[in-house]
């Protein structure tokens, strides 16, 4: 450990880990990252939008579930966002993975994971990858379907299967029940079949729905598995020994809505009361993890002025656009902000997440919002993504105080369902991801993590 720390404080910045052949890490808070890299833009001619990692959140997210679901093993879902720092550092916190393909698993596997912490929880797959899991010996995975049980018994015959079920997503904004999930009157016919094809199937998997609001979803599905559960035993001889409880957790810290606590406080009494101890609990959480640790800097790199036009001088169909996505009760201007990154890349949460984004102003006319209150109206306004494609709207009734091009926003909690599926379309790149940390254990973990045995 001191041979660590002496490394670390011998380090030429002294807010920074560097070390070979490893992302450079950052000590300093969120804020302080982010105004030094748009100071530094200003001299270096690179504007680009960019992410903060805040490596000690996801740590933090860690400590705050095992406080409150003690029992149940998160495996984390790679899908919500496959940082590499992010993986890293839950692999070296001993979280599972939830993963959906070859290329994740394949990931995951490159951590130096065991096969045995990942589970491949995707109920339609294909064959060349159950093939590649069989081979790496990743055991654990889902089904929810006849065709697929023929399939694994082809690929996979000593894959440890687990049977998803149909839960209650009515209180989700993503309802994932719509694709997948075996509904309660079927899975007698798919024991059934496991049984005859002679499949190892060990435990109940469902998933509430990405974004659930309602934390008594949970609590519904969990007697549903318990239902499942007994009909596998009693009925096919089954011994299941397995629980996934998927995904679905908020994130959210307090408030009147749904938050971690509120789902824990539910969810935990209700596995205890229906599965004895020796049935393991699983989770799947993606977003719980993912979401609090990136914030997003964006840069103002264009801006055009909406004056108030009234109905009956609207000249043509943009007029009404312009008029109901940004105009003013009364003669004040409202603004139409580009910034650059959009909905084509981080700000596709959007459409596929129903994420809605809260854009700050990061830097005003030469001054931090961190370091001085900004004075002056607001002005409706309007947020734009850079590409020429008019879908690529980020809000449409912002109200901010006025800004101008060279002038930064930056939108907290951007870390799920954002990096993962951006695009490059219009030859935009992605945001690149700067990490930091104030937290010296995490940095102790992540050394150790790179540098096994090596002090
Ligand atoms: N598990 C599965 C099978 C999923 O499809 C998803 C999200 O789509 C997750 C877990 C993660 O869900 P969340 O990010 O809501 O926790």
């Amino acid at each position: 450990k001191e041979v660590f720390r002496s490394r670390f404080f011998s380090c030429p910045k002294n807010h920074s880990y560097f070390q070979a052949n490893v992302p450079r890490i950052e000590t300093l808070p969120v804020e302080e990252i982010l105004k030094n890299r748009v100071l530094d833009s200003c001299e270096s001619d690179n504007e680009n939008s960019f992410f903060v990692a805040d490596l000690g959140q996801i740590y933090s997210q860690h400590l705050r579930w095992k406080a409150h679901l003690p029992r149940v093993e998160p495996f984390y879902a790679v899908k919500c966002n496959p940082d590499p720092m992010l993986l890293r550092l839950l692999s070296a916190l001993g979280t599972g993975f939830d993963c959906a393909s070859k290329a994740e698993i394949q990931t995951i596997l490159d951590l130096g994971v065991d096969p045995s912490r990942i589970i491949y929880a995707n109920p339609c797959k294909q064959a060349s990858f159950v093939r590649f899991a069989a081979e790496r010996n990743v055991q654990m995975m889902t089904f929810d379907n006849v065709d697929e049980l023929y399939k694994i018994q082809r690929y996979f015959p000593d894959a440890q299967l687990v049977l998803r079920i149909l839960a209650d997503d009515s209180k989700s904004l993503c309802k994932l029940g719509l694709k997948f999930g075996a509904p309660l009157e079927s899975t007698g016919l798919l024991l059934q079949t496991a049984k005859e094809l002679k499949l190892n199937v060990i435990g109940v998997s469902f998933h509430v729905g990405s974004g659930c609001y309602d934390e008594t979803a949970f609590v519904d599905a969990v007697y549903r598995a318990k239902s499942v559960f007994d009909q596998a035993s009693k009925i096919f001889g089954f011994d299941f020994h397995l629980l996934d409880v998927g995904g679905g957790f908020s994130h959210a810290l307090n408030g009147d809505g749904i938050t971690f606590e509120r789902i824990a406080a539910l969810l935990g009494p209700v596995i205890d009361k229906l599965f004895p101890p020796d049935v393991r609990v699983i989770a799947e959480p993606g977003r719980y993890y993912a979401a609090p640790a990136f914030t997003i800097a964006t840069h103002i790199i264009a801006r055009r002025t909406v004056h108030r036009v009234g109905e009956d001088e609207q000249t043509s169909d943009m007029d009404a656009v312009l008029n109901d996505v940004s105009s003013t009760e009364d003669d004040q201007p409202s603004y139409m902000y580009y910034i650059n990154d959009g909905m084509y890349g981080s700000f596709n949460c959007i459409l596929f997440d129903h994420q809605i984004v809260h854009p700050k102003v990061l830097y005003k006319g030469g001054v931090f919002s961190f370091d001085e209150s900004l004075e002056g109206s607001n002005y409706n306004c309007s947020i734009w993504g850079p590409t020429c494609d008019s879908i690529d709207c980020i809000t449409k009734n912002g109200c901010l105080p006025e800004l101008f091009p060279g002038d930064w926003l930056y939108f907290e909690e951007m870390g799920a369902y954002t990096i993962c599926a951006a695009s490059q379309f219009n030859g935009f790149k992605k945001s690149e991801v700067l990490y930091t940390t104030t937290d010296h254990h995490v940095l102790s973990i992540l050394h150790e993590s790179f540098y096994p045995n090596h002090g």
